[in-house]
Parts: structure tokens; sequence; C-alpha cells
């Protein structure tokens, strides 16, 4: 079914629970709806983007335009093999749904991105990823309509250029195609990934299954990460940042607990919550907004604050860090 709804608030459509509204809201089931209101007046006369679960998103202001939603949610074989399935989810679907559904029907490769909020059709444009995996490790293809023209357009995995936390839905094609569903490959036969912290210790247990190794990821992040539904956050708001070796070993010598990690091309990728703790800044806070004391790469909502509290507390992280180990932090949340 389609809607439109006008002074649509974002406080609960968004995870970081700030008290900003758009203009309008339009929610559609199938693509002639999405077609629909793309070929409507009130679309082609205002600003547009397109949102998932609003757990990327911080918005520092009303959103004088038209925010599109997708209600396409269906989960479908596209084709298998004695070794492999095809899975085609639309982009509506909640993404931990989705995970669900692989670990039920024994289908292997999406279970360490076990509880991430959001919704399929952000899998594919934030290269979503935990505990080892991301999610171009498993996109096959990602089904789009082009904004400008409406028509179909398909991009397979090379094409979406993944990297960590980013693709070409985030860069050259920003707001030029919307998702409508995702297909994943997935392998009917177990292949764990166990290299990751907590997950690292289930390695040797006999008859592991991915329910087990959901039920580990749950409990870690349940123990880290604020639960949305109590305090407003959008996770990780920043990057883990990737230096230079020589500035890495540079920093090292000031800094010798500095947990490191081996990133392409000899970088090295530091950890952006250790920078942070270690810069003095865990439970920080301006106005309602706060450095997560449990895991100091979430930028917190206490309860009161306002996009300007939020704003004033990224720049202030931002500089800090900037000016203690010369290293410029990137959010990885959608600041718009
Ligand atoms: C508590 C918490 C924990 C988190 N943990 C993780 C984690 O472990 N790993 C991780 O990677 N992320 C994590 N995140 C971030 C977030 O869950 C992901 O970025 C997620 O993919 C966002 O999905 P969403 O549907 O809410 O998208 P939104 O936040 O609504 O949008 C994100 C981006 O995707 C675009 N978009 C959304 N849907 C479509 C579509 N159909 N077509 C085109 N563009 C679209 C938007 O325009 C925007 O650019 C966490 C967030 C929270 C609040």
């Amino acid at each position: 079914m389609m809607k439109l709804i006008e002074n649509f608030p974002l406080k609960e459509a968004t995870t970081m629970h700030l008290d900003v509204k758009c203009r309008y809201l339009a929610e559609y089931s199938t693509i002639d709806e999405l077609l629909q209101i793309l070929d409507s007046p009130t679309y082609r006369q205002c600003r547009s983007m397109h949102i998932g679960g609003g757990s990327n998103l911080v918005f520092t202001r009303d959103y004088d335009g038209m925010l599109l939603h997708s209600c396409i949610r269906f989960i479908s074989v596209v084709d298998e093999s004695d070794t492999e399935v095809i899975i085609e989810a639309g982009a509506g679907i909640k993404w931990d749904e989705f995970v669900k559904y692989c670990i039920s029907h024994n289908y292997y490769g999406a279970e360490n991105l076990s509880g991430i909020p959001g919704e399929v059709g952000a899998s594919a444009v934030q290269n979503i990823g935990s505990y080892g995996v991301e999610a171009c490790g498993i996109i096959e293809r990602v089904n789009c309509i082009d904004k400008p023209t409406g028509k179909p357009a398909h991009f397979d995995n090379q094409e979406c250029r993944y990297a960590y936390r980013d693709s070409i839905f985030k860069n050259e094609y920003s707001n030029r195609y919307i998702v409508t569903s995702v297909e994943y490959r997935l392998s009917k036969t177990p292949v764990f990934t166990l290299t990751y912290g907590p997950l690292k210790g289930l390695a040797d247990q006999p008859g592991l299954s991915m329910t087990d190794i959901r039920n580990t990821i749950i409990d870690t992040r349940n123990g880290k990460l604020p639960n949305p539904d109590e305090t407003g956050s959008v996770g990780s708001f920043f990057k883990n940042p990737v230096i230079l070796r020589q500035q890495f070993e540079t920093l090292k010598q000031s800094y010798p607990a500095m947990p490191h990690y081996p990133a392409a091309d000899g970088r090295v990728k530091v950890p952006a919550g250790w920078l942070i703790e270690n810069a003095g800044l865990k439970g920080f806070a301006i106005g309602g907004a706060l450095v997560y004391p449990k895991q100091c790469l979430v930028i917190a909502n206490g309860g009161t604050a306002t996009p300007d509290d939020v704003v004033a507390l990224y720049k202030h992280v931002t500089t800090v860090i900037e000016e203690k180990y010369g290293i410029t932090l990137q959010p990885e949340a959608n600041i718009i």
C-alpha cells in the first residue's frame, strides 16, 4: 500500500531518536507504486532521499523534502545447486529477519552479521560488516530503479565497488539508485568465519551451529552497544581509520598499547574507539549527547540530545583526535 504522509516525525523512524521531521514520507510496497511516486508532482517539486530503518542517519535539522521508504518485503530462492543458493530479498525486509531466515534454512554466510539494525536495501549500500564478515562477501547482485529515469538497473558485486562500509551507492551514485531487492549467494555447506574476538573461542566446539555463532554475537553486541529501542545511536559513529604504516610506527612510540590490524596496501587499521577512549573522552557529553562509555565509537543520545548537541560532540571528538594523534576521523554515519 502506498502512503504519503506530510510533516512526518523522524524521532521513532531513526535510531538516533532526534526530534526532527521531514516534509513528506512516501512509502511503497511494489515497484509500480515506487514509479507512481517518482512520477508524482509532489516528488518532482522537492528534493528527496531514500531511507531504510534510519539506523545510520543523523538528521541535523528538519528535512525539507521527501523521504522514500521501501516496504517491498519478500524472500525467495532464485537459483540453487547442491552446494550454493541464491536468495533474493526485498529492500524493505529487516536485515536481521533475513539473517534468521538464512540460519533457519541452513544457508551459511550471513550469521556473523546477526543483530545489525536496518534493512536489506541498506546492507548493499553500506556494505555492512561485523565479526570479520562484510555484506559484500555474500552479495551477488543489487537490483535498483534509476531515480531520474524510473528504469530498472542491476549491479553485480564487482560493479558495486565495495570497500570498508563503502560502495558505489555512497559515492558517484549517491542518491541516484533506489535498491529494490538484493540477491545473496550463500553456502549450503558449513563455512564459518571465526577469526574475530569472541568467535575465536568457538573454533574447537564440537557440532558448532550457526545458532551458536548468532547467540554469541548477539550476547556480545548487547554487552557493548546501546539497544536502539532504549538509547539513541547509529552504532559506530566513526569509521576505524586506516593509516600509513610509517605514521603508525611513529604513533606506536608514544602509544605502545595502541591496537592495530593489517589493512590493504601495507597500511594499518586502528580502532577509533580506542583512540577516543585513550584521549580521555569516554562518557564525555555535550548537552544530551555523549560518548557511549561501553563503546567509545558510539555517540549516544542520552534522552534529551538535540541535533546541535550531536554535531557539537562529533566535531569536538574529531578535533581532539586530530590534535592528539594527527588522525582525521571520518564519520561512518550519514550526516544530513
Ligand atoms: C546499535 C547499532 C548497531 C550497529 N551495528 C552495526 C554493525 O555492526 N555493522 C554495520 O555495518 N553497521 C552497524 N550499524 C549501522 C546500521 O545498522 C547500518 O548502516 C545499516 O545498514 C543501516 O540500515 P538502515 O536500513 O537503517 O539504513 P538507513 O540508515 O536508513 O540508510 C543508510 C543509507 O542507505 C541508504 N538507503 C537505505 N535504503 C535504501 C534503498 N532501498 N535504496 C537506496 N538507498 C538506500 C540511505 O540513503 C543511506 O545512505 C549499527 C547501528 C546501530 C544503531
